[in-house]
């Protein structure tokens, strides 16, 4: 398995391979680039079908990990955690703890917290082994899942979005196909339905479905059909790379706009979206309110504040549009310049 010259290898500080025979824990630990601050990103538990799969998704979510925090203007670095296994089956407290003390090994280069097949519980087991568990606070609406505050931040940058594509803010009326009813979609689904929008959803599980129908009023689709779903806004919050050649040739709606990370499957599908007159939120700007929270956790909480800075991810999506608008770059090209420059500014700075 390459490493050091894998496409997405991207000059990480560190990638370290933890493995556990007792527990059966296999993970990998990336650690993208902490010229920011430590990095802070969340665990994500997933039966991947390769090794080589794991890598290239922590490598991804990683260094993606770094452009959000740097976006978000928060004093952080990059980087991610893959288990390889089922979170359904898996788990255990001796997997975690093993994770734990492969985290604590690292002296807080990297922080972990719960990302998609992790949740609170998971952390507190971390938690147990490593003082550099985020999340943790189960009983505080910001303190522990940082699921709520993601789906906000998504609220809020899809509702620019929307006002920048059809130049009207309501969402009264306006159809959304949500790709995903986990713990961000779901939460997304309350917002999107108090806001008036109509809902059709799918998930490979039936019974997050069955939420989403009962509690919100979707209509559920089967996952290959949600693509091609009558929708003024497509919201991505299941997996990545679901935005490609073949996805784009369906999806009718004009503005996308969700929580899932590394949703563009390659270089290509910034300019089909452009040429389709697509309006693309980048992934790690629109999901940066779950970083926020748990930014603002490890520095003494004030709520007001949380939620004031993941409420301007709508300002920082409009400033991202009009210099799109106003350049030949994609609205994904105009994010990471900004994150390049950020991050090479701060390295200016400290040198
Ligand atoms: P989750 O695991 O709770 O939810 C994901 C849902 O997607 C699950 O219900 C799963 O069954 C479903 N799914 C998987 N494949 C699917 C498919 N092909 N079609 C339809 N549904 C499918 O995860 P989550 O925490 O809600 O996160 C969702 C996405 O948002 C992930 O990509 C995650 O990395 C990203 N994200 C999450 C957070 C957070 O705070 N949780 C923050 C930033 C980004």
């Amino acid at each position: 398995m390459s490493v050091f010259s894998h496409p997405e290898f991207d000059n990480h500080e560190q990638v370290v391979f933890v493995q556990d025979a007792n527990s059966g824990l296999n993970a990998i630990i990336a650690v993208h680039n902490t010229q920011l601050g430590p990095a802070l990103g969340g665990c994500r538990m997933w039966p991947y079908q390769s090794d080589q799969a794991a890598l290239t998704d922590v490598l991804r979510l990683s260094k993606g990990m770094s452009y959000k925090s740097a976006v978000a203007g928060l004093p952080l670095g990059g980087g991610k955690c893959v288990i390889l296994g089922d979170p359904r089956q898996a788990k255990s407290p001796e997997l975690f703890h093993a994770l734990g003390r492969a985290i604590e090994g690292l002296s807080g280069a990297y922080i972990t917290a719960e990302d998609s097949g992790t949740c609170v519980a998971d952390m507190i087991t971390i938690g147990q082994c490593t003082q550099y568990a985020a999340g943790v606070v189960a009983e505080r609406e910001y303190g522990g899942d940082p699921s709520p505050s993601t789906a906000y931040g998504v609220f809020v940058g899809l509702q620019a979005s929307v006002n920048y594509q059809f130049k009207c803010p309501d969402l009264t009326g306006l159809t959304v196909a949500v790709q995903g009813v986990g713990n961000v979609g779901l939460h997304l689904c309350h917002y999107l339905k108090a806001a008036g929008a109509q809902l059709i959803v799918s998930d490979i599980f039936a019974d997050n479905v069955d939420i989403a129908v009962k509690k919100y009023g979707a209509k559920a689709v089967s996952p290959d059909d949600i693509y091609a779903v009558e929708a003024d806004v497509f919201a991505p919050c299941a997996m990545g790379g679901i935005l490609n050649q073949h996805t784009l040739s369906q999806i009718k709606a004009k503005v996308i706009a969700g929580a899932a990370n590394n949703q563009l499957a390659n270089v290509e599908t910034q300019q089909l979206l452009r040429a389709n007159n697509v309006l693309y939120a980048p992934d790690y700007v629109v999901n940066a309110g779950g970083i926020i929270d748990i930014a603002y956790q490890r520095n003494g909480r004030d709520e007001a504040a949380i939620k004031a800075h993941i409420a301007s991810i709508g300002a920082t999506l409009t400033d991202i549009y009009q210099r799109a608008e106003h350049s030949d770059l994609s609205t994904q090209a105009v994010a990471d310049q900004i994150a390049q420059e950020r991050l090479s500014n701060n390295l200016h700075c400290e040198n």
